[in-house]
């Protein structure tokens, strides 16, 4: 469906992107995931040809972006990271304005329109005006206006940012049934939770790499210790971290800001033990600690030393 071949792209000098390589295949739900600033709305921009891209190629179904912008553009729907809908205009003129712009004569886009309305659960509120519509609100009739042409491919970039629980479980739950029902789908989010739940393949992105990818599994084998014991302290002292790292058991120790330790273990119980021990040895006072199954945002930290949400 999507081919990404080492694309790179700057802005000014700034190498915003440098070198992404992915593929996406038909029916599948691919997530991007990665920090704010990690260059993912960037890529989106470069696949969707709303900017130009530098380097390599970029091809939806074999037609390359760029050359081939009118049949790339039909085949996808995107979900800005920026709602993109009149505030003026009603939820279904809105919609009907979408489908017009994607060719859809004015029934078959009202027919449409009425489906796609019901898909987001927004029916009762066809004929209201936008900007009296609560930000998920606003983000579910954005996505309704990516689905009017019936697209391929749907790319949402981060459709779920500020936006109330009720809207995000509504969201999360369309894109699901969406890609169940042959959708393809790329969904790119900070939120390690949502990805794991709605993405078989996914590719951590920063500083304008891919730094993973593969399915979730493939992401599990990488890490290193399947336990992450959290410790806050007084003070991080060098020789401390250093006896840490050595101890048995502990794979990877990363010290973050405000005195907080990762020890990243393979066995749980008695590692524990031992660094409680070794804490009170070195007269170093634990205030707080935590153990954490590893999951997606430990393997960014592993990868990074930084936390997702930094
Ligand atoms: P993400 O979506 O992962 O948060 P972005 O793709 O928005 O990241 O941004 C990646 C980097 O590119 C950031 O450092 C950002 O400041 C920079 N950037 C994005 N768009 C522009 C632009 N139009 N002009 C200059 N710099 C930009
Ligand atoms: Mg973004």
């Amino acid at each position: 469906m999507l081919t990404v071949t080492d694309v790179k792209k700057s802005f000014q000098s700034n190498e915003v992107i440098k070198g992404v390589t992915l593929t996406v295949k038909k029916g599948e739900s691919f997530g991007l995931l990665g920090p704010n600033g990690a260059g993912k709305s960037t890529l989106i921009s470069m696949i969707c040809g709303l900017i130009p891209y530098e380097g390599g190629e970029i091809l939806i179904n074999g037609k390359l972006v760029g050359k081939h912008h009118k049949e790339t553009k039909q085949m996808i729907g995107v979900v800005p990271q920026d709602i993109a809908l009149y505030p003026t205009m009603s939820a279904l003129d809105n919609l009907l304005f979408w489908g017009k712009m994607y060719g859809l004569s004015g029934k078959a886009a009202k027919t449409r329109a009425k489906e796609v309305l019901e898909l987001v659960g927004l029916t009762g509120r066809a004929k209201e005006r936008i900007e009296t519509f609560s930000g998920g609100m606003k983000r579910r009739i954005n996505i309704g206006a990516a689905l009017m042409h019936e697209p391929q491919l749907l790319i949402m970039d981060e459709p779920t940012v500020g936006i109330d629980p009720q809207s995000r479980n509504h969201i999360l739950e369309t894109v699901k049934s969406l890609n169940e029902q042959g959708m393809t789908v790329i969904y790119t989010s900070h939120y390690m939770e949502e990805v794991e739940y709605l993405c078989r393949r996914i590719a951590i992105m920063d500083e304008g790499k891919l730094i993973a990818s593969g399915t979730k599994k493939d992401l599990a084998n990488r890490l290193a210790g399947g336990t992450v014991l959290k410790i806050a302290v007084d003070t991080v002292r060098p020789q401390f971290i250093e006896q840490l790292k050595a101890m048995d058991g502990v794979e990877k120790v990363i010290v973050l800001p405000e005195n907080e330790i990762d020890v990243h273990m393979e066995s749980k119980m008695e590692t524990v033990s031992d660094v409680i021990l070794l804490a009170s040895r070195s007269s170093v006072a634990i205030h707080n600690m935590q153990l954490q199954e590893a999951n997606l945002e430990t393997l960014f930290l592993q990868l990074t030393g930084r936390s997702l949400r930094e």
